[in-house]
């Protein structure tokens, strides 16, 4: 039996040649394990396109790897092996192995499944810090300790001056002020965006195109469609796309962050969130791109700071949440909300425009902006009341770039408010006003955004008034909704009685939507 010193595990997301797994890698002793396996595609679910990412980066890791004499046990979907235990047991019967060793999962359950695996075959495994954001774990749960309402402008502050991003030379943000999200709030006026150049896509190679035929053949059913896969799966592929980001859209990135247009995907969106979830692309690298280009090309300063914010304030804040409230996630539902997932968000056919584009991008594309999730598919969730845990499973199984720890706050915390307000310090709510101001879709929508009752009423102001008259008690309290509640009193009893009516006929018949 071969003898291994090390068993480096390396999960479908941390594909980092930089990986503290790899640090005092012996060629001679050691070996780096990869695993394709069914349950983490189907149990947990995962659609055509997100798979095909996570599996074809995956291949062309291990090739990397291999082109470099590092000697890889990589499991293919091929094998039918259902899950990690049983991947590792044949591994450890073929192998005499002295110890294993894997940077600690970004995904709670497959921690606890795989300490499980360990304890019970009376096997030690190191578990090794994540390198691959700007704060780890302990700094976030030191900073977290100093306020009693550890808000993500507060995180981001303490980032950007401890990290000298976007700072004068006196440790003064950048133009005087450390946030410019009200200049990032515009929308495209009747003519629509103009000229954007499309991220860049990458065709399949020889390798995805293997990985969309084993997907085919062993995992036929999983939800979305694989037709129009162009997303970047090696380091190079994401280095590009990044700098297409920086050269083509960036610049007004700031401005139209939270826009939307029918048929446009993409706008001025970045798009590398999955290139930097897989760990292809480094946070501190993408911030040092941005600033460079602020300085260097100009680029307005909404936007170089309104995408930074999303790197280090956002993204890293959501991350140590994750971690800080690991016990609370898949239990909390603090709306009570309990109705089940419409069967559109699987399927796409529904007659509100918004949802309609919404989510046929990402049956299509596996991606949304944050605002179509936020402020869209997000928003719709909340005031319907779906349960915390089935929209969850939509997020994190449809979206390219789901992760359990970014998904699981901004869906459960930030968008359902199902945390009670540790993401969030209030509900996201707004009615088809909203959507009308931001997008086009209501243009060529059934519905009329204006309307609270009646046949023709938007679906999103009914339940948006509803919701208010509903959560009045929660809403009064906080001092941003207090002036909802007020609109709701004031309206007159024949309006309040219609918009209930509305409602309780929206919730008792899915035709309607
Ligand atoms: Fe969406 Fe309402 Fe506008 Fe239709 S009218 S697109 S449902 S916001």
């Amino acid at each position: 039996m071969n003898k291994i010193r090390n068993l480096c595990i390396i999960l479908g997301d941390q594909l980092s040649h930089n990986s503290p797994v790899l640090s005092n890698f012996d060629k001679k002793k050691d070996m780096v394990w990869m695993a394709e396996v069914m349950s983490e595609s189907v149990s947990t679910l995962s659609s055509k396109q997100r798979t095909t990412l996570f599996f074809s980066a995956m291949r062309h890791f291990c090739d990397e790897l291999k082109q470099k004499s590092i000697k890889v046990e990589y499991i293919q979907i091929n094998n039918g092996v259902e899950d990690f235990a049983e991947a590792l047991k044949n591994t450890i019967a073929n192998y005499n192995i002295d110890h294993f060793k894997c940077v600690t999962p970004g995904d709670i359950r497959v921690y606890e499944l795989l300490t499980d695996f360990f304890k019970k075959k009376k096997k030690n495994i190191d578990w090794l810090d994540e390198t691959h954001f700007i704060a780890n774990s302990n700094e976030f749960n030191e900073w977290i300790k100093g306020y009693k309402k550890p808000r993500m402008e507060y995180w981001y502050r303490y980032i950007r001056k401890s990290r000298k991003v976007l700072l004068e030379d006196d440790g003064k943000p950048i133009g005087g002020k450390w946030n410019y999200d009200v200049s990032n709030r515009k929308s495209f006026n009747k003519l629509g965006p103009q000229s954007i150049k499309k991220p860049l896509r990458f065709k399949p190679d020889k390798i995805t195109k293997k990985v969309i035929l084993d997907i085919e053949k062993k995992l036929p059913n999983l939800p979305g469609s694989i037709s129009a896969f162009g997303w970047a799966v090696t380091r190079e592929q994401a280095l590009k796309a990044l700098d297409d980001f920086i050269k083509f859209r960036l610049f007004l990135y700031g401005d139209y962050q939270d826009a939307m247009w029918t048929e446009e995907p993409w706008l001025y969106h970045s798009v590398i969130s999955s290139c930097l979830n897989l760990k292809l692309l480094n946070p501190e690298e993408v911030i040092k791109e941005v600033e460079h280009a602020y300085h260097k090309n100009k680029i307005p300063l909404n936007a170089a700071e309104g995408f930074i914010r999303q790197i280090i304030g956002w993204r890293e804040y959501i991350r140590g949440l994750y971690w800080f409230y690991s016990d609370i996630w898949m239990t909390t539902n603090n709306l009570k909300a309990k109705r089940r997932l419409p069967d559109f968000y699987w399927n796409g056919t529904t007659k509100m425009t918004c949802i309609n584009q919404s989510i046929n991008q990402v049956i299509e594309n596996g991606y949304g902006h944050h605002i179509q999730r936020l402020m869209v598919t997000g928003l719709f969730s909340l005031l319907y009341g779906v349960k915390p845990s089935e929209i969850h499973a939509w997020y994190l199984s449809m979206f390219i770039d789901a992760v359990a720890w970014v998904e699981v706050p901004n869906t459960i915390g930030m968008s359902q408010y199902a945390d009670g307000g540790i993401v969030g310090s209030k509900p996201y709510i707004a009615s088809g006003a909203y959507i009308n101001r931001m997008s086009n879709y209501c243009k060529n929508c059934i519905y009329e955004p204006t309307n609270a009752s009646g046949e023709n009423a938007c679906p999103l102001t009914t339940l948006y008034w509803y919701f208010v008259y509903k959560n009045k008690s929660l809403l009064k309290n906080n001092p941003r909704l207090s002036m909802q509640i007020r609109n709701w009193d004031n309206k007159d009893k024949k309006m309040k009685n219609g918009i209930i009516s509305r409602s309780k006929k929206l919730f008792n018949n899915i035709e309607l939507f």
